[in-house]
């Protein structure tokens, strides 16, 4: 199991372990993805940071503008749908924490360089104001809605045709996650939830989501998809879904679950 929290974060050294990533792409050797330092060749370019320890041993991430020769690129998505539960914590904590030292480079306050990590925290400290900088989590709500012994399930304009998933969406900035749970779901179908149910979560590095799960049951409207957003929307019997997501994601959870509660109602 991954521990994130160490007390002390240690610099890259030789007994340490090491996930390399590349413009986004996660490097592989033969599917392995946790190298030694002599399997690389360390970069001046290249940057690293500490994400915690997996079975005692120390891991790292590392991020280079281009990859070392011979490796493999991998979008972390397939790579994903493709691990254990481990493994998708790893990977997933990597991809996020290379992601944030990405995009933090300097400070939002006072426009300063961040070179310098906090000794105990996952956070990068401004020399110059003194401020804290977290990795970014954004909170996602997203959710199963049942009406009897369907299914609401739709189709974003981004996804390919003849795949459905559930409603998701960001948390606003002062909104509770079940008030975002009703937002989405009139804003992009237009239709009200009730009895709205928590479920489970799961991070998502796309960029760095935290997605969390629910279930609501149907209250009253029509679907009507929003016509910027859904391409189409619409109710599912449990036992006639159609292509849904991979059950490694929330989403696909969330959907197989909802239907085998009614599947055990109506048996
Ligand atoms: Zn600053």
């Amino acid at each position: 199991m991954l521990e994130i929290g160490t007390n002390t974060h240690p610099s890259p050294h030789n007994d340490a372990r090491y996930i390399l990533i590349a413009k986004q792409k996660v490097l592989t050797l033969d599917k392995h993805f946790l190298f030694s330092l002599s399997d690389f060749h360390p970069s001046s370019d290249m940057r690293s940071v500490f994400i915690g320890q997996y079975e005692g041993i120390d891991i790292f991430v590392c991020r280079f503008p281009h990859p070392p020769k011979g490796f493999t690129e991998n979008g972390l998505r397939d790579m994903l749908f493709d691990s254990n539960e481990q493994e998708f914590d790893l990977l997933s904590r990597a991809h996020q924490l290379a992601t944030w030292d990405a995009d933090h480079q300097f400070c939002g306050r006072c426009g300063t360089p961040l070179i310098k990590k906090h000794e105990k925290e996952h956070a990068k400290l401004c020399q110059q104001c003194n401020i804290r900088h977290y990795p970014r989590i954004s909170p996602c709500i997203i959710v199963s809605v049942r009406k009897g012994n369907e299914l609401l399930l739709a189709r974003s304009f981004v996804m390919p045709e003849g795949r459905y998933s559930n409603i998701a969406g960001f948390v606003e900035a002062g909104e509770n996650l079940e008030q975002a749970v009703q937002r989405e779901i009139f804003e992009e179908v237009g239709i009200k939830v009730k009895n709205i149910r928590y479920q489970g979560s799961q991070p998502w590095s796309f960029p760095h989501q935290l997605m969390v799960g629910f279930f609501a049951e149907y209250e009253s409207g029509e679907i009507t998809p929003a016509p910027d957003e859904i391409a189409e929307a619409g109710w599912w019997r449990y036992d006639d879904l159609p292509n849904t997501p991979n059950p490694t994601s929330i989403s696909g959870q969330l959907i197989l679950t909802h239907a085998d509660i009614i599947a055990n109602e109506s048996a």
